[in-house]
């Protein structure tokens, strides 16, 4: 580990605060309305530990194997309290890998994926599990998530199960170099929150969060609403591999 790591983490975490008090304050909203998730994909655990002592307190993986093998590591003493989100394209069979070490899932899709996140929990007798419903909200063949025409059939789905608490929406957003455009898919993403809430359909009544924006358009997400921002890049630098 080149030995200036944990004071480059610290000043760019603190650029990325920095970034979203600006934005908040453009907004007119209250900073402390916006949450900073670190997206901590393919960095070593040496990084991901620099993040924490420098004050990061939520984490985010998006492979079911990396988050298994920093859990461990990441639940030794003397490691800053934190949390973890799964923020990633999950597998059924890594349901039960994701469950041991994330408090929330951020990517439910599909009523399938829902399902057997919920029984698993059940099994595992826990309490009920966070999970936001990821919305592709860009329409683009590329991205995970639910089509935004079912999205709020399946938040009402998803409210129903016993054993998930539904906390709000997810999305990767446009990838655009259009800033409107990419406005638009996070309005869109802000639009499904408001009718869900609206539905007062059981179990959706908690359904606040909107986890959008990463290190390259955070601003147009606090903008449109965004009580979560994701970021990566920005605070880490340029991944080895996507
Ligand atoms: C990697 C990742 C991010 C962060 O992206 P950056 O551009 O590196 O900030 C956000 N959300 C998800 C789901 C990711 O996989």
């Amino acid at each position: 580990m080149p030995q200036d790591l944990p004071a480059r983490i610290a000043a760019n975490l603190d650029t990325v605060r920095r970034r979203i008090d600006a934005a908040a304050a453009g907004a007119g909203r209250d900073p402390a309305e916006i949450r900073l998730l670190l997206a901590v994909k393919t960095q070593p655990v040496e990084t991901i530990r620099a993040a924490l002592d420098a004050g990061a307190d939520l984490l985010g993986h998006n492979r079911a194997q990396e988050l298994a093998a920093t859990g461990p590591p990441l639940a030794e003493a003397g490691v800053p309290p934190h949390e973890m989100h799964f923020i990633g394209h999950l597998q059924s069979n890594k349901v039960n890998q994701v469950l041991r070490w994330a408090t929330c899932v951020q990517s439910v899709n599909s009523v399938r994926l829902a399902t057997r996140l919920d029984q698993a929990v059940a099994r595992a007798g826990r309490a009920p599990l966070d999970v936001l419903v990821e919305v592709n909200t860009a329409a683009e063949a590329t991205k995970t998530g639910a089509d935004p025409a079912d999205a709020v059939e399946l938040a009402t789905a998803v409210g129903a199960l016993e054993h998930l608490r539904l906390r709000g929406f997810m999305t990767i957003g446009a990838h655009s170099p259009d800033p409107a455009e990419v406005r638009r898919s996070y309005d869109r993403l802000a639009r499904l929150r408001a009718e869900i809430l609206a539905s007062a359909a059981p179990g959706t009544q908690g359904a606040h969060a909107l986890s959008m924006g990463m290190s390259g358009d955070l601003e147009i997400a606090v903008a449109a609403g965004a009580t979560m921002v994701r970021v990566g890049t920005a605070v880490f630098g340029a991944r080895p591999y996507p």
